[in-house]
């Protein structure tokens, strides 16, 4: 099932998310959302609470366009374990904040501990582009938005940015209502 994508801002995008038990039917049904909504928007990657559901699970899918097979990864409960010395800037954005982008500079990689889709413990390197697609949605799960990099100026550009944009598609579904 495709849901609804929260656009910033929105206090569920502020929340930190609690931890999920277990990664039972309803947590894995929530990842096979996460993922039909991500590849539906398009993006590669989408947390929990960017559907409104404050549980620390994401999902995400760096493969490159049509030439690369699908390589989709469902985590629960993730922990970094190890971030790499050597930083790197890159370009992000957020399907929370469409058509924005901003150069964010973060660790090369990562090593992350989680639960997948099977429930079982799993530890991982990420590099690359993942590397930088994984920090941001674990980021989401503490409240935290790329943007929060950006100095306080630009943020609250994009902002108002992102509060006009909410007020004209009320106002397209409103019209479209009628
Ligand atoms: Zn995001």
């Amino acid at each position: 099932m495709i849901r609804p994508i929260l656009i910033h801002p929105d206090p569920r995008l502020k929340k930190a998310c609690d931890p999920v038990a277990q990664v039972d039917d309803t947590v894995r049904a929530l990842m096979a959302d996460l993922l039909q909504t991500m590849y539906d928007a398009p993006g590669i990657g989408l947390a929990a609470p960017q559907v409104g559901v404050l549980r620390r699970v994401f999902v995400i899918d760096c493969a490159k366009g049509e030439d690369e097979a699908p390589d989709p990864v469902c985590l629960a409960n993730p922990e970094i374990t190890w971030s790499a010395q050597e930083t790197r800037e890159r370009e992000e954005g957020c399907l929370s904040i469409p058509d924005i982008y901003a150069m964010i500079t973060r660790p090369d990689a990562v090593r992350v501990r989680f639960l997948n889709r099977e429930g079982t413990e799993e530890e991982r390197m990420f590099d690359g582009m993942q590397a930088v697609c994984v920090q941001h949605e674990i980021d989401h799960l503490s409240g935290k938005l790329f943007i929060d990099y950006l100095s306080p100026m630009r943020r609250q550009l994009i902002t108002g940015k992102m509060k006009k944009l909410k007020r004209e598609r009320a106002r397209t579904r409103a019209s479209a209502a009628e």
